[in-house]
């Protein structure tokens, strides 16, 4: 039986905690009680981890593609060989089920494997120039990067925050959301285990604030990779100004579902209420907005709703269970004030809309119909387990409410008009849309947004040459 690690820093290869450092309590969403202590970094640690930071920079842009494919691979294998372990421990943090965090492992395997490829495919280019000089385009490690994930997939954020760097050539700090530290440990623990030096990557935690002002003010640091929310990527990218760092940002959704009467409407319920209850709708790309065509409107409410009652929700160790608690305390909080503001405002409610039970942070799979534009939750993130679905006429009003949010992370749409797939795909201002499926991502697919949903990719080669600068050679 796994039990929940003790909790410690990653600095210079070393375990750091203690000490008289303060702590943060790492606690149990199912219950709301802590399950572990964390040690939190001082100006002292942070400063360490850049010291090294910069040294494993110096070793690890010398390394051979071969170096690095051996570790990401070796890392992969010893990764599936914890699978169990790092599952269960992502669920006991951040309460998913168990069958989502194997998940997780699973995709940060898929990654390594595929970024311990590409460290043989960063080529550059040669410019056609006069016989005897000779002009190159390189791709070169951008330098130390800051990367800051959160506790949404406590297994694959952080194994995205490492894996591109380490191909790239770069060395990392990571910090990874306080609520979820040990999943994150296991992650580079698996990389330290496969042979990267001690050097190359670090796990810090802190009070966020503190943690993110130091390292960005830092002439060590070259590049900030954050995954989180918008209004705190505006912030961070203001501090990253500052030092004119790189940034990849990785931010909120606001997921539109066009549905149209074309569709095989039990096909896309059977698909979309699966994926708006994953991980209780704490995902950046969950389907938020359902964008329905008013003929099939009514049907696919009441499906969605009829479907929304079977969801069986409890503690995700625990056999069948396909929806968890939420992940801390400020998502039911946010539910009850997205919702309320919604029902005030007129929208009609056909399942859940509360609380389940008086301890940790379980919530109803709820669906909302009918909902004002102007109510809170039809433009802000809810992050939870909630289906937005209201009726258009057609594919043009159909399109502008896909468009209307600022955010542009993932978008959906179910038709068999082939043409109309077309347009759509066109149409929808997403950096990735999903024409009659939900699956959009792989290790080989850039993942990313547009608008208010950031900017540059993670995975496929996009994430490492984001990773990356070029330089242009000229030899006379
Ligand atoms: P938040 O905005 O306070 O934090 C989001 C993440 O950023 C957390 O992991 C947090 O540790 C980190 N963070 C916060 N302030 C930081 C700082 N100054 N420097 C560095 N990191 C910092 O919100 P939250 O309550 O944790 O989550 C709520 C919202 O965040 C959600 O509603 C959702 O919109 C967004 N979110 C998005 C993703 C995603 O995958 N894009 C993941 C988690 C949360």
């Amino acid at each position: 039986m796994t039990q929940y690690p003790s909790l410690h820093m990653i600095i210079d290869g070393e375990r750091v905690s203690g000490g008289g450092r303060r702590t943060f309590d790492v606690i149990n969403p199912v219950t709301g009680e802590p399950i572990g202590s964390l040690p939190l970094a001082e100006t002292a640690d942070l400063d360490r981890a850049l010291e090294v930071a910069a040294e494993g920079f110096r070793i690890w842009r010398k390394s051979t593609p071969q170096e690095r494919a051996a570790v990401l691979q070796g890392a992969a294998r010893l990764m599936l060989e914890r699978q169990e372990d790092l599952a269960r421990i992502a669920t006991m943090e951040e309460g998913k089920p168990l069958a989502e965090s194997r998940i997780e492992v699973m995709m940060n395997v898929g990654l390594f494997n595929f970024y311990a490829g590409e460290v043989f495919r960063l080529y550059g280019r040669e410019l056609v120039r006069p016989v005897g000089t000779r002009s190159t385009v390189r791709h070169e490690p951008v330098g130390p990067v800051a990367a800051f994930a959160p506790w949404n997939f406590p297994l694959g954020n952080p194994g995205r925050k490492l894996a591109a760097p380490i191909a790239a050539g770069c060395s990392v700090i990571l910090k990874s959301a306080e609520e979820t530290p040990a999943s994150a440990l296991g992650v580079l623990q698996c990389l330290l285990d496969a042979g990267l030096p001690k050097q190359v990557a670090q796990a810090v935690f802190g009070v966020p604030d503190e943690v993110s002002r130091h390292l960005l003010a830092s002439p060590v640091i070259r590049k900030l990779s954050f995954t989180g929310s918008t209004t705190v990527g505006k912030h961070l990218m203001k501090l990253a100004a500052d030092n004119m760092l790189r940034t990849t940002m990785e931010l909120g959704g606001h997921g539109p579902v066009l549905v149209f009467d074309d569709a095989d409407v039990d096909q896309v319920l059977d698909v979309a209420v699966a994926g708006k209850y994953r991980n209780c709708g704490q995902v950046c790309v969950s389907p938020t907005r359902f964008i329905v065509q008013e003929n099939v409107f009514e049907k696919f409410r009441d499906g969605f709703a009829e479907r929304a009652k079977t969801v069986k929700v409890g503690d995700g160790l625990h056999d069948g269970i396909q929806m968890g608690p939420m992940a801390n305390a400020r998502r039911p909080e946010a539910m009850e004030r997205l919702i309320g503001n919604a029902r005030d405002k007129g929208a009609k409610l056909h399942t859940g809309g509360n609380r389940i039970g008086n301890q940790g942070f379980f919530f109803e799979p709820t669906v909302l119909s009918e909902i004002p534009l102007d109510a809170d939750i039809m433009s802000e993130e809810p992050f939870g387990p909630v289906a937005l679905i209201n009726p258009y006429r057609g594919e043009d009003e159909m399109i502008a409410e896909a468009n209307r949010v600022p955010y542009g992370l993932a978008g959906y749409a179910w038709t068999s008009d082939v043409k109309r797939q077309r347009r759509l795909a066109d149409a929808i201002e997403t950096g990735m849309v999903g024409i009659n499926s939900h699956m959009i991502g792989g290790a080989d697919a850039p993942f990313g947004g547009v608008k208010w949903s950031g900017h540059g990719s993670e995975d496929g080669p996009e994430g490492v040459l984001a990773c990356m600068v070029t330089k242009a050679v000229h030899e006379g």
